[in-house]
This record gives structure tokens, C-alpha cells and sequence, in this order.
């Protein structure tokens, strides 16, 4: 028999779906939900639905967008293009301030331990928009680990025949840790003294 009445049981449960939330955080969060007034409690609940219902990716870049194609792409520089794995390192690229092209996530990297190739990522895409013309360079700023170095080589093998300047971020960026977590300090030098791959 389960110790939580059935509601507060079920919500425990959909809080430990989430990344880095064990069995008692999901309590801690149930418990927290209960107290909240009914408004504060359906607003938490809408933002949900609406996340899920307006969130879309560019067409473009692969970004998260509410529109057909994102703000980045409709305003910024197209002729420098920095290569992302998810979202999220736009989001860890956009923070310094810096940087003033567009981006390409590619919702994954190349894991033959995973069974994920190059048919599985959003490689395709982006030789379509290397071919549109009119990009100078595309910066590779996958993960400094095994599998994102693997996938810059094999994107930097695809694209130097195609006459565009492909860079990798440079050193500096601990080998094996994520654009996400690396300081904006280290990430930011990594960008300017990024070299051709
Ligand atoms: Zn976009």
C-alpha cells in the first residue's frame, strides 16, 4: 500500500520525472504545490501547458521559438553560424554578450555508443543552409567531450570542401564538461581564440 493519498501520491511521482529530483524533493515540492493558494497552484499548472502548447523550434536554427522562426534568426547576422548540441548552450553562448551570429542546434551529437549517427542529428540542415550561401564560418561549439569533438570533426570533414571557414572552440574549456557549466570567463576566451578545424 502507498504511505501518500492517491493526488498527493501521483504528483510526487511527476516531480521525479524531472533531472537531479529524487523521491523526498518531489515530496518537498507536492507539499509545497498543496499550500499554494488555487490561483498561485493553477498559474504554476498553466505555465506548463503553455510551455508545451506555444514552444516550438525554429524552422531555421532548431532554437526554441514561439514563432515560425526565432528572433536570433529574423535579426541577427547569418554569415557566422556557432553549432550547438541543444538549446541550452544557446542559452550558455547568448550570456556573454558576444557573440552576434546565428546558431544551429543539432539536438543531439553523433554516439555510436547510443546508436545515435549522423542521420539522427540535424546535420542535413545545416549543410542546407551552408549551401544557401552567403556563410562565411561556423563555429563548432559542441561539448569538449568524446562524442562533441567526434562530431566537429565529422561536420568540419562535410563543410571545408564547401569553401566556409570552419573554427573550433578553442582550448581551455575542461575536456569533458558542458558549455553550460563552463564560466562565462573561460567560455568567452574559448570563443576568441577559437581556430580553424
Ligand atoms: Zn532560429
Amino acid at each position: 500500500m502507498d504511505i501518500f493519498i492517491e493526488p498527493i501520491g501521483k504528483l510526487i511521482n511527476e516531480f521525479s520525472k524531472l533531472p537531479g529530483v529524487g523521491k523526498k524533493t518531489a515530496q518537498r515540492y507536492a507539499y509545497k504545490i498543496i499550500g499554494m493558494t488555487d490561483g498561485e497552484a493553477r498559474a504554476f499548472a498553466e505555465s506548463i501547458i503553455n510551455c508545451k502548447r506555444k514552444v516550438r523550434y525554429c524552422n531555421v536554427c532548431g532554437n526554441f521559438t514561439e514563432d515560425e522562426v526565432c528572433e536570433i534568426c529574423k535579426r541577427r547576422e547569418s554569415s557566422t553560424i556557432c553549432v550547438v548540441k541543444e538549446p541550452k548552450d544557446v542559452i550558455a553562448m547568448e550570456k556573454l554578450r558576444e557573440y552576434k551570429g546565428v546558431y544551429h542546434v543539432l539536438h543531439g551529437v553523433i554516439s555510436p555508443m547510443e546508436g545515435i549517427g549522423p542521420n539522427d542529428i540535424k546535420i542535413k540542415e545545416l549543410l542546407a543552409r551552408v549551401n544557401g550561401g552567403g556563410v562565411q564560418e561556423v563555429i563548432m561549439a559542441t561539448n569538449p567531450d568524446v562524442e562533441g569533438e567526434a562530431t566537429a570533426m565529422y561536420i568540419a570533414k562535410l563543410l571545408n570542401p564547401l569553401g566556409v571557414n570552419v573554427t573550433r572552440l578553442a582550448h581551455g574549456i575542461p575536456i569533458g564538461s558542458e558549455l553550460e557549466y563552463t564560466d562565462e570567463v573561460t567560455l568567452s576566451r574559448a570563443l576568441s581564440e577559437r581556430k580553424s578545424i
